[in-house]
């Protein structure tokens, strides 16, 4: 039998509320579609931290290595600052594993209505590929004169050679799998000529690797019109580690929901685990209540099953999924009155009403 090792690291906030639920319906899954899984799950995050002074152990990375895949919930806590929990847990993880490329499908689910006029089911189906190791948010800058007037600070965004063409290849790649076969190539190359203008430079190199994918160049700017006022003309992207990282916000409120929208960290050379975690934060309003939305996890889990080579089963859990939004089950956000553990037996339940699976 085929078995995985699954790392669940379900963190704040509403993080184990959705990552519970994906592991109810990993479970189904994996006794209907004939593998198993074995799920060490960490305690890892901002309650860790009040008590050992540590989001995770000096050995985390140690610990997580042998994992097929990381299955992780969110980070963040409303009295620990954003740059100790973030930088204490999700991104020693991205990092230290060169989680390079930051994948997000995003796409109208039957059911959820889009704040786009006349935007529905089909109208909207990108793949947000984010540069996810350097750029940015390659943390170099540093501050001087602390507390005086001339008090200075810098961020330096850092774009390498090998990082920007191995995210371009990948985005090429995946662009090359999808049936419509374009890319868009987001840049700022107008107002930053160094390395955005070395950003573009090396997309058109790796573009004559790739003569069956067509492709465009969009400043981030004008992004924001076309993917409100165009959808349809888009369908691979990528983008920096800051623009993707707020582009992907806005495509999932285009979609419908933070709550459905999902992640991958991966390592596409798979030296290391990758990363599957929803887009959402630890969402503290809704924390505790039953009411998260369980929709981002389990698109979460259907990318991670695909990464494993589990396609049927990846599959088979999106339909459901479907079919379950189609059917009007759904949380508050995005227009229905069912709560957390109602969706996930909604779909643990059209699960089972699948004759087979792979
Ligand atoms: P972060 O900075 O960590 O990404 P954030 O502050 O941008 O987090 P979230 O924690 O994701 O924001 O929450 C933003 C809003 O979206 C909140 O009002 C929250 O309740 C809502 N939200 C996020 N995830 C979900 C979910 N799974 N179900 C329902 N509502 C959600």
């Amino acid at each position: 039998m085929r078995h995985y090792r699954i790392a669940a690291i379900p963190a704040d906030g509403i993080g184990p509320e959705v990552i519970d639920a994906g592991l109810e319906v990993l479970d189904v899954l994996a006794s209907r579609a004939g593998f198993s899984l074995t799920v060490d799950r960490y305690d890892w995050g901002s309650d860790y931290y009040r008590k050992h002074g540590v989001m995770m152990p000096a050995d985390g990375l140690a610990q997580l290595k042998s994992a097929d895949a990381i299955y992780f919930g969110a980070v963040g806590d409303k009295d620990i600052p954003d740059h100790i929990t973030l930088w204490g847990l999700r991104l020693p993880i991205c990092q230290g594993f060169d989680q390079y490329a930051n994948l997000r499908p995003t796409r109208i689910l039957p059911g959820v209505t889009s704040p786009l006029r006349d935007v529905g089911v089909g109208d909207l189906d990108w793949l947000i590929i984010r540069e996810n190791s350097e750029g940015e948010y390659a943390g170099v800058g540093g501050r001087a004169h602390r507390g005086l007037p001339e008090e200075v600070a810098t961020e330096v965004a850092i774009f390498t050679r090998v990082g920007v063409e191995r995210i371009m290849r990948c985005a090429f790649d995946c662009a090359r799998a999808r049936p419509r076969k374009h890319l868009t190539v987001v840049t700022k190359s107008n107002a930053q000529r160094f390395g955005m203008v070395f950003w573009d430079e090396i997309a058109a190199l790796v573009a004559q690797d790739y003569p069956d994918v067509t492709w465009d160049k969009e400043l981030v700017d004008a992004m924001t019109l076309r993917m409100v006022c165009k959808p349809r003309s888009l369908d691979t992207i990528v983008a920096t580690n800051l623009h993707a990282d707020i582009l992907s916000d806005l495509a999932a409120a285009l979609a419908g929901s933070l709550g459905v929208a999902p992640t991958g960290n991966v390592d596409p050379q798979r030296r290391y685990p990758s990363m599957f975690e929803p887009i959402h934060g630890s969402a503290f309003d809704i924390a505790g209540q039953g009411i998260a939305n369980p929709v981002a996890s389990f698109w979460t889990a259907s990318m991670m099953l695909e990464h494993l080579g589990e396609r049927a089963a990846a599959t088979a859990l999106m339909d459901a999924v479907e079919r379950v939004c189609a059917a009007g089950v759904m949380t508050r956000d995005i227009g229905g009155s069912a709560t957390t553990a109602e969706v996930t037996q909604a779909v643990v339940a059209a699960l089972a009403g699948v004759n087979a699976i792979g």
